[in-house]
């Protein structure tokens, strides 16, 4: 059997965009193909993508293995009834000294712009304005920010990673296709792999290599998410006040929502946002856990509407539009007490994400900084540019 081509990286197919087996080798010859890396990163969020630029940059050769079809994982946007919203994370705000210098860069790339200068909260006493702080957003949608720092990452999305195990002087990753046409190749050899991942689901392939230490699993598996139903409503504009006091609404210690925003205030079209205003209601973790797995999900949204109703405006009660998105690992609830978790074991295995921190987003790109330099320490302590030069490079 021929050796496996190196991916070829000036190759622009491969960049910012899905990179088909096909356009890298031919389909003709992919059956023998084995893709051979230095540094596989598996999952393409937040954590994922700060881990990639320094290591990218310094020289290595990386792959990032993502199981669904974009990038961006908890950065997710969505099109209700073709109108854009945000499924996931809602707003940036300036907290953390990484954040902030994210925040400015993607300013100055104008993929991100101010929102609201105040949000608010709702208590016994009613709506309460909350201290100022001004929240950004990305008209385009969250997923957008992710587009933009994944643009120069190579990425084989829709394939899981199931498994690993050692094979000298690296790992050998194995793959499942998550969907038809990205069924091949389903290995890749790497000499130092990242998993960019939710603890839960790390714990699951770490399950797979041999000779794990039993204290790290168990402390691992000690790591929890709170879940999080997020609803998305699409109202009908002549249904809706002509003003909107709220943009962004806090739910502190109530039993079923966490947060309810106007979503479509977000974009240019509707500034207003009482055209054809959309909703993003988050529910609380407790309610989340209650209904996570409902096969018939009517009744739960039907509560959602009305909890939102009652609080905010009966008008919430019937969205011309609705649809509801379950996050099993929405945040972090008991978490890693360190930026990255370190295995002992021959070739490179680390841990990252925003689990190993209280900080979330922050955490994630501390944490996927601490990943690559940990994997650049032990392969070829390279020099690694720092992360705020490589966001002002790709600018
Ligand atoms: C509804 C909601 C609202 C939020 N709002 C805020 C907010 O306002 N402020 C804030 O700071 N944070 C917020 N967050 C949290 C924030 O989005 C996350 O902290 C951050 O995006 C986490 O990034 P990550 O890279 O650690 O993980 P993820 O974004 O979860 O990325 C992990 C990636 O790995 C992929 N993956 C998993 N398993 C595998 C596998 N076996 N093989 C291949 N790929 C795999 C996933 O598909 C995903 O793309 C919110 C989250 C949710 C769900």
């Amino acid at each position: 059997m021929s050796q496996p081509p190196a991916i070829p990286f000036d190759n622009p197919l491969h960049l910012g965009q899905e990179v088909g087996v096909e356009a890298i080798i031919g389909a003709d010859e992919w059956p023998v193909f084995n893709m051979n890396v230095d540094i596989a990163i598996v999952g393409a969020g937040l954590a994922g993508l700060t881990a990639a630029h320094p290591l990218q940059a310094a020289g290595y050769s990386l792959l990032l293995l993502e199981k669904s079809r974009g990038l961006g994982g908890r950065l997710a946007s969505y099109r209700l009834n073709g109108a854009r919203c945000d499924r996931g994370l809602r707003y940036l705000t300036e907290e953390g000294r990484l954040l902030s210098g994210l925040v400015r860069s993607l300013r100055e790339r104008h993929v991100i712009r101010p929102w609201i200068t105040a949000s608010h909260r709702y208590t016994a006493e009613g709506l309460q304005p909350n201290s100022p702080q001004t929240h950004y957003v990305a008209p385009e949608g969250m997923s957008q920010i992710a587009k933009e720092l994944g643009r120069d990452v190579p990425v084989w999305y829709s394939r899981r990673v199931a498994a690993i195990t050692p094979q000298a002087p690296g790992w050998r990753v194995r793959l499942e296709a998550v969907r038809a046409g990205s069924d091949a190749p389903l290995e890749v050899t790497a000499r130092a792999v990242i998993l960019a991942i939710p603890a839960p689901q790390a714990v699951t392939i770490l399950d797979t290599v041999p000779g794990m230490n039993a204290d790290v699993m168990n402390r691992l598996q000690s790591v929890t998410y709170d879940p999080c139903l997020t609803l998305l409503a699409q109202y009908s504009g002549n249904r809706v006040p002509a003003e909107i006091p709220w943009r962004s609404v806090e739910f502190p210690g109530d039993p079923d929502l966490s947060w309810l925003g106007l979503d479509s205030s977000k974009r240019e079209s509707s500034s207003s946002g009482s055209d054809r205003p959309l909703v993003v209601i988050n529910s609380s973790a407790e309610l989340a856990r209650s209904h996570l797995d409902d096969s018939d999900v009517t009744e739960v949204i039907e509560h959602l509407l009305s909890q939102g109703a009652a609080r905010l405006g009966s008008w919430l009660q019937t969205p011309e539009h609705r649809h509801l998105h379950r996050w099993r690992y929405a945040i972090p609830a008991q978490v890693w007490p360190q930026d990255t978790v370190v295995l002992d074991t021959r070739a490179p295995l680390v841990c990252c994400g925003d689990w190993c921190g209280s900080r979330q987003v922050e955490t994630a790109l501390r944490s996927g900084l601490a990943a690559a330099s940990s994997v650049n320490y032990q392969l070829d302590h390279r020099s690694l540019t720092a992360i705020s030069q490589l966001w002002e490079a790709q600018g």
